[in-house]
């Protein structure tokens, strides 16, 4: 596999063609970025630990039959990924009320949900992601019928995948965002995509409450890097710095 042009570049990532039409690399940078760009720094070393994190939860998916768009992890930065179409909706899951939730609806962050909440975001940069309904997703054609139902019932079963491991590892999965994307090479699959990290999850200690996550970053808690770090420790991956 050969690394060729620079396709895409994102907030928190870049995209490269490969040799293979059907293969991409997915290049993860230290940039942070919150409140769709308006809070902007570096973090060094994110990019290689959001790399570890993310790679290792696509794996514990992929095994228990989720498709994914992850092939493999290549290197320090950098993931082989399938090449898919991007479905332009962000899907938030939610089992503990927490950020923009908790604001908009006046809650205090912290109160568990009886069940989790999915939530849909149009991914459009110039209106800022806005939160939209199911009905949106069907009737502006973002995705079908078939495709938003996989989605729903893909996002329970990752739930309860992800909330058991993070909880083996003294950790609270109270919110994250998902992304989803039609494969190239196999019209009519739908697969995970883009990234499970700290920069995308919320992720708090079950004892203390730390945040371990990018509230770090976005509240200006410090010690960001290191927070990420010590979800990386706790699921037994190795950094070599
Ligand atoms: N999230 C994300 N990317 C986005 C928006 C949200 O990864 O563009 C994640 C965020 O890290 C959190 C969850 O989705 O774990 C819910 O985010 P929320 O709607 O509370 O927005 P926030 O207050 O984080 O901007």
């Amino acid at each position: 596999m050969e690394k060729r042009d620079r396709l895409y570049e994102g907030k928190a990532k870049v995209i490269f063609a490969t040799d293979d039409p059907n293969l991409y690399v997915q290049y993860f940078k230290d940039d942070a970025t919150a409140f769709n760009g308006v809070k902007k720094g570096t973090i060094t070393d994110k990019g290689a630990v959001n790399n570890l994190v993310a790679s290792r939860l696509m794996t514990i998916l992929e095994a228990v039959g989720i498709p994914v768009h992850f092939v493999k992890r290549l290197n320090d930065r950098e993931q082989l990924i399938r090449k898919v179409e991007i479905i332009p909706v962000e899907v938030v899951i939610r089992n503990v009320v927490a950020g923009s939730m908790a604001k908009r609806l006046g809650l205090p962050e912290g109160q568990p949900l009886p069940r989790p909440i999915l939530e849909f975001y149009y991914k459009a940069d110039a209106l800022d992601d806005p939160l939209v309904i199911r009905d949106h997703v069907l009737v502006f054609g973002w995705a079908t019928e078939a495709e938003l139902a996989w989605i729903e019932q893909t996002c329970l079963r990752i739930n309860d995948v992800l909330i058991g491991f993070f909880a083996n590892i003294g950790i609270r999965l109270v919110d994250y965002k998902l992304e989803f994307g039609r494969l190239a090479s196999q019209p009519g699959q739908v697969v995970l995509a883009d990234e499970i990290s700290p920069d995308t999850c919320r992720l708090w200690d079950l004892v203390t409450g730390e945040k371990l996550d990018k509230d770090r970053f976005r509240r200006d808690l410090g010690g960001v890097v290191e927070a990420y770090r010590e979800v990386a420790r706790r699921m037994g991956l190795a950094l070599d710095s």
